[in-house]
């Protein structure tokens, strides 16, 4: 759901195993008639020809010229990020379609779960997929959610996403699997923490 395209930055993931429910920021593309752009191009042409509300750049034109479609010539090149009241891509609901019938797990993180229909995931997965909510709060008992002993399929884990995941990987092994040369900084500087003290506790366990 979220539109900075962070994710992109981050991992080695392919592009075709995300979906973007929301959008992204790193592309641009035509509102007319859905032409994706260059995104380097379209940074470039923004640059050139919109002018700097915030006046920090000086070389930022005075005027604002329109960034043309190179396809229709539309003045419509936007980053791709789905505006409220517009429709989601297509693969959303197709992905849902196909993809939801056999999920084993669905991971549900950082989110309100009040916005549909990105929060219809929740109780379209079929009764055998287990769900885990990663988040400060627990979200989503309209939607079906359970919290508490009673719940036999969902699962709450509390807290900021980054130390939850990194509680997790240290569980299943994978710690040293992340390529922390590439994440965010606060992110990186968790990781190097939770290594540096698995390293001192194995220390302790072969001294004692
Ligand atoms: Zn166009």
């Amino acid at each position: 759901q979220n539109i900075d395209g962070l994710e992109g930055q981050c991992t080695d993931l392919p592009r075709e195993k995300v979906v973007a429910v929301h959008g992204s920021m790193d592309q641009a593309s035509c509102e007319m008639c859905g032409e994706k752009g260059d995104f380097d191009e379209f940074c470039k042409e923004v640059e050139e020809k919109i002018k700097d509300i915030s006046k920090s750049d000086d070389s930022a034109p005075e005027i604002s010229t329109p960034i043309l479609c190179k396809m229709c010539g539309c003045a419509t090149v936007k980053p791709s990020i789905v505006l409220f009241r517009s429709n989601l891509p297509r693969e959303f609901y197709d992905r849902a379609r196909e993809d939801l019938p056999t999920a084993d797990l669905l991971i549900v993180v950082g989110t309100s779960l009040t916005v549909s229909p990105a929060n219809t995931l929740v109780y379209r997965a079929p009764s055998t997929t287990l769900r885990l909510v990663v988040n400060n709060e627990p979200v989503g008992t309209r939607l079906g959610i359970q919290y508490g002993p009673e719940s036999s399929r969902d699962f709450f884990a509390q807290g900021f996403c980054d130390n939850v995941f990194l509680e997790l990987m240290d569980h299943l092994g994978w710690l040293k699997d992340i390529a922390h040369d590439k994440l965010p900084e606060a992110s990186a500087s968790l990781l190097r923490e939770r290594l540096a003290r698995a390293s001192a506790e194995k220390n302790n366990v072969l001294r004692s």
